[in-house]
């Protein structure tokens, strides 16, 4: 029988994991490896995860599952989100941009939108009528965010938005976008604000190219265009403007976290996949297993992903209790994702050829990785952070 991911490391299952986050494990398990994976071929062909299985992960309880059921969430928490993250990368659809929808886009509406907009467009999102994606880069500003120069301008009751973003995760499917934009460029970070677009409802709003990507095919990726995009003032989250930034530092923890969350997924699926490969394979008359440094690299590799697991499992149990720091959020990124980049790599060495053919699942997981130490902030601007603590 094939090692399955969830058991490779063999540790106890931290309480937070356990009971109904582990029955929802299960549930988004089986909807990844039901519905997702068997079409996963055709979504990175078309470089996107088609808007029907949005609604049948919504309809599935998949969608907005740490937002509170009076939005039409599923009231859980992170440890929820962690446990659908983690459904994904263990079967290995990791193009699937939920995890951003989830744990990213919805808690900016629960924590900063007015009841108003938090009735209106939350539960549209929890069933997947709205794909959310949040646009902070521009070409001429990723890493130093304040640089920004996307321009909103107050005309009456409506916003006029000028600007363009890329890199966008869901850039092609999202028509419900957090855009970061300049509402008073003299104020620098101070006048930085959120605003709301609904793609659907406004003019001046373009779609730039699906990015062609080394990895993470079946994600879209995309440039934005704002041309004089109208947008009404009341989509504005927080009660008056300038207060972007700091929504923007007060939300990134759980960001970064979630990036560990995939990470650490996705080293155990590698090891799961590569020590089956390595007890079938055979060289020299004997099974890859057998030799000592196949059984030293993999050593090496559990014991690590062992110190991942149990730092990741430690951040979580932090995170749901309000005591996760950003200085430990940015360990989490930065480290895990790290990890994941080696724990691949190896990995992949021990299928030999076969490793980089595009058929064997480690290829792909190869190819996806190398994100991981970029977006979210890339670990070198995470060692900054860790850096600035000390
Ligand atoms: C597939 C993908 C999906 C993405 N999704 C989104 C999304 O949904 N929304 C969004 O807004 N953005 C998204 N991004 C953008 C991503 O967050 C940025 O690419 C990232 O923050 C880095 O910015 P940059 O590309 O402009 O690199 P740069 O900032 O130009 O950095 C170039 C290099 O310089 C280094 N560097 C920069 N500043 C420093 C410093 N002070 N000290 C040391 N080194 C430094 C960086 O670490 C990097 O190695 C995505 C990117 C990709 C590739």
């Amino acid at each position: 029988m094939a090692t399955n991911p969830a058991e490779v490391l063999a540790l106890p299952k931290p309480a937070w994991a356990a009971d109904e986050v582990g029955m929802l494990y299960d549930m988004a398990h089986r909807f990844m490896s039901e519905e997702i994976a068997p079409r996963y071929d055709e979504f990175e062909k078309n470089e996107m995860v088609d808007r029907e299985s949005w609604l049948k992960a919504g309809a599935a309880g998949l969608l907005c599952a740490s937002m509170p059921e009076e939005y039409g969430g599923s009231g859980g928490t992170f440890a929820h989100e962690s446990a659908i993250i983690e459904a994904i990368g263990h079967v290995g659809v990791d193009g699937f941009g939920i995890g951003l929808h989830n744990s990213i886009v919805a808690p900016y509406i629960l924590h900063y939108g007015s009841e108003e907009q938090k009735k209106r467009w939350l539960p549209k999102l929890a069933i997947g009528e709205l794909i959310g994606a949040i646009a902070m880069t521009e070409p001429g500003a990723g890493s130093d965010l304040q640089g920004v120069k996307t321009r909103a301008e107050k005309d009456g009751n409506q916003y006029k938005v000028n600007g363009s973003k890329t890199f966008i995760t869901n850039g092609q499917l999202a028509n419900f976008i957090i855009v970061v934009t300049k509402t008073d460029p003299e104020k620098g970070a101070k006048g930085t604000s959120l605003i709301v677009v609904e793609t659907d409802e406004v003019e001046g709003f373009e779609r730039g190219r699906n990015l062609d990507k080394i990895g993470l095919k079946a994600n879209d990726t995309s440039e934005l265009f704002f041309n004089d995009m109208r947008v009404p003032t009341s989509n504005l989250l927080g009660h008056e403007e300038g207060q972007g930034f700091v929504q923007l530092m007060q939300q990134l923890p759980q960001e970064r976290l979630q990036i560990g969350t995939g990470a650490i997924a996705m080293v155990e699926r590698a090891l799961a996949l590569t020590i089956d490969y390595v007890k079938e394979r055979k060289a020299f008359g004997k099974a890859i297993i057998d030799f000592q440094n196949t059984q030293f690299k993999l050593a090496e590799l559990k014991t690590e992903a062992t110190i991942g697991r149990v730092f990741y499992n430690d951040c979580v149990t932090r995170h749901i209790n309000g005591g996760l720091d950003s200085v430990t959020a940015s360990m989490a990124k930065y480290w895990l994702s790290d990890l994941q980049g080696k724990v691949v790599d190896e990995c992949l060495q021990l299928h030999g050829g076969y490793g980089y053919m595009n058929e064997y699942p480690i290829a792909r997981m190869f190819r996806d990785a190398r994100v991981q130490r970029i977006y979210g902030g890339t670990n070198e601007i995470m060692k900054l952070l860790i850096g600035r603590s000390l």
